[in-house]
C-alpha cells in the first residue's frame, strides 16, 4: 500500500480494505497455517509534522497444535492497533530507534508485515484443546482425552524415582 497520498496533504485521512497475502503464520517458535482472515480495515491519517497515524483492525484464525495433545485446534485473533509513524526518518533511522517498523519501506507499507507483527504480539502464551486436556502417554504416545492406556508413567520422572528410592531404603533397614 502507497502511503503518498496521505503523506502530501496535512489532514488527509485515508480509509483502505486491503486484502492479506499472508497464508502462514512462520513465527520463531513455530509454523501455523492461516485458515480464515479478513482484509485488514486501515485508517491512515495525517496528523501533521509528517507524522501519520495508522489504526488497523484484523481478523485472523490460525490452526495451531495443542500444546499438550497435538491435536489441532483453531486459534481466532482479533488485532486492533494504533500506530504512529514519524516519516521524518529514514528506514534505518527507524530501525536504529528499535521501532520494529520493518513494514514501512519508504512511502511504501508492506500490510503483510505489518499483520503479521501485531499477530506476534497477539499471540496466546499457552493453545489447549480445552483447559483439561490430558496430554498424551510419555510411554506409547497415546492421546489420554480419548483412551487411557496401561503404560507405568511413574518412572519416568527422575525426581519421583528418587523419592521412592528414599523409601525403599528405609524399607530395607
Ligand atoms: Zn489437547
Ligand atoms: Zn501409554
Amino acid at each position: 500500500m502507497n502511503l503518498t497520498e496521505v503523506i502530501l496533504e496535512e489532514g488527509k485521512t485515508l480509509h483502505a480494505e486491503q486484502p492479506l497475502g499472508l497464508e502462514v503464520l512462520d513465527f520463531p517458535f513455530g509454523s501455523y497455517p492461516i485458515t480464515k482472515k479478513s482484509p485488514l480495515e486501515l485508517t491512515v491519517t495525517n496528523e501533521g509534522e509528517k507524522k501519520l497515524l495508522l489504526n488497523g483492525a484484523v481478523h485472523l484464525e490460525a490452526e495451531v497444535p495443542c500444546d499438550r495433545c497435538l491435536d489441532p485446534v483453531t486459534v481466532p485473533l482479533d488485532i486492533r492497533f494504533d500506530l504512529e509513524l514519524d516519516m521524518k526518518l529514514s528506514d534505518e533511522e527507524r530501525h536504529e530507534a528499535l521501532d520494529e517498523s520493518d513494514y514501512l519501506h519508504g512511502y511504501n507499507l508492506d500490510v503483510d508485515k505489518l499483520v503479521y507483527g501485531e499477530a506476534l504480539l497477539a499471540w496466546p502464551a499457552r493453545v489447549l484443546c480445552r483447559d483439561d486436556c490430558a496430554g498424551l502417554c510419555k510411554v506409547c504416545g497415546q492421546n489420554l482425552n480419548r483412551k487411557t492406556c496401561d503404560c507405568d508413567r511413574t518412572d519416568l520422572d527422575p525426581r519421583m524415582a528418587k523419592i521412592r528410592d528414599i523409601f525403599s531404603m528405609y524399607k530395607e533397614v
